[in-house]
């Protein structure tokens, strides 16, 4: 919003907007979703071919809701407790408050009979809420992110209310079949309801859990990387580092969940123990700021960015460190550069729903170029089993695989690329969308 009450939009980072924004496009929907801004009260528009309804959140609510009980709380949870998750009732309270806001915004905007689809972990109660205030609709929700082992998920405090939130849908949507048997069995054990392969048996109907795995917009990456200007891009970036033998790249959110100190913490042992000689290869690193109020993400910047210091410290000489790192966000079209640009992407999550960055990458390479090292603990190695594939805990099995990955024959690379390639090619984010509302229709 700007001085004079004009509101304009901007697309922000991350998987889920980016899988999406094809989708709605052209479609007669509208996206319910929250303006951006605290204390934004902004009226529906159309953008774009976009009909886009805010929701407003106060600037206390983004700090207990989002902050706190979606990204304090839900997202360690849910990612394997790779940092201790924060149980905060005041936290939960407000959780609460905003599902119900967007539950009667939906309520509010849906025509007869629609199809209402929800988006992830920020809005797990909504399927309930808006099947109490809208019976008629037909109800989807997806989750991006993973959904852990019942053992995990047990410490909850409002566990029985976020899966009676969920159940309230029609289709549940999970990224790998391993979190939709999660939610299966975690229905089966603290609602003692009957269920069958994917489906829970509740009193009056019954509920889909599948897994759907999100992708990327194939077509729209190739119109990119066909570009000229993109392509002089990458071998501008290739000079610009001083046409290293090997460039390794990693882009992440700056993300506790990444596991970004891993990777780097392998590279730095591969130059010490001169596996890697500084000059031959760098290593490209783009932290993309995130969730910056949330302390563990503070600590989690000082840390990588000490790491980071320590290895151009010792490695680096003048005009050229090892570790070319850059705490911002980037362009489609800058990251598509770096993608052609680079000999092996690194992409080490500790847990992660999917992982957009590993499948664009694959997308991105058409040349059958490159290589990708990518965690087990990605939904996207699922699909991928022909990367590198590395478990980002095992430092040593990690450096073993970047050194097969920087040493692997053109032969070999180019086999690994064009399996993957026709996995990424024949499953993009339109046939995920497909599938998914194809599925709801059915339920
Ligand atoms: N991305 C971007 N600019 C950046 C970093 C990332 O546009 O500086 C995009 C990236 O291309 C990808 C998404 O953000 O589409 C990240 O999705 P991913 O599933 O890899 O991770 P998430 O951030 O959702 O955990």
């Amino acid at each position: 919003m700007d001085s004079e009450g004009v509101a304009s939009w901007r697309r922000s980072p991350g998987g889920l907007v980016t899988a999406i924004t094809p989708l709605m496009r052209g479609r007669d929907g509208a996206w319910v979703g929250w303006a951006g801004a605290a204390d934004e009260e902004v009226e529906p528009f159309v953008e774009d071919g976009l009909a886009l309804v805010p929701v407003p959140l106060s600037g206390a609510e983004i700090e207990l809701y989002y902050e706190g009980f979606s990204n304090a709380t839900l997202w360690p949870l849910y990612h394997d407790v790779v940092a201790p998750p924060v149980y905060e009732r005041a936290y939960w309270d407000a959780y609460v408050k905003v599902n119900r806001r967007f539950a009667e915004k939906a309520a509010e905007v849906a025509s007869e009979g629609a199809l209402v689809w929800i988006q992830d972990y920020q809005l797990q109660l909504v399927p309930k809420m808006l099947r109490e205030l809208r019976p008629d609709l037909r109800i989807g929700f997806f989750l991006h992110i993973p959904f852990p082992p019942v053992e995990l998920f047990w410490q909850l405090p409002w566990r029985t209310e976020i899966l009676e939130g969920l159940l309230g849908a029609d289709l549940v949507g999970f990224q790998v079949p391993g979190g939709a048997a999660n939610f299966v069995r975690l229905a089966r054990r603290l609602l003692d309801v009957k269920t069958q392969g994917s489906q829970v048996f509740l009193d009056d109907r019954t509920v889909s859990a599948r897994a759907f795995p999100i992708s990327v917009d194939v077509e729209e990456l190739a119109e990119v990387i066909h570009r000229p200007e993109v392509q002089e891009r990458a071998r501008q970036i290739r000079a610009d580092l001083g046409e290293p033998g090997t460039i390794l790249l990693g882009v992440d959110r700056l993300d506790y969940t990444k596991g970004i100190g891993q990777r780097l913490e392998a590279f730095g042992e591969l130059l010490s123990e001169g596996r890697i000689k500084p000059g031959e290869a760098v290593f490209v690193q783009i932290a993309t700021p995130s969730r910056e109020r949330v302390e563990q993400y503070q600590l989690l910047r000082d840390e990588i960015e000490l790491q980071v210091g320590r290895l151009n410290g010792v490695y680096g000489q003048l005009g050229s460190p090892v570790v070319n790192y850059m705490h911002s966000s980037f362009t489609r079209d800058e990251l598509a550069a770096l993608y052609l640009a680079s000999d092996v992407m690194v992409v080490t999550p500790l847990r992660d729903g999917m992982n957009l960055v590993a499948k664009e990458y694959v997308a991105c390479r058409e040349d059958l170029g490159g290589a990708l090292v990518l965690s087990e603990f990605a939904g996207a190695a699922e699909e991928m089993k022909r990367a590198f594939l590395v478990n980002p805990y095992d430092i040593e099995g990690m450096k073993r695989k970047i050194m097969e990955a920087i040493q692997a024959s053109p032969a070999d690379r180019r086999a690994r690329m064009r399996i993957m390639r026709r996995r990424i090619v024949e499953h993009d984010v339109a046939k995920w969308a497909e599938d998914f509302l194809a599925a709801l229709r059915r339920t």
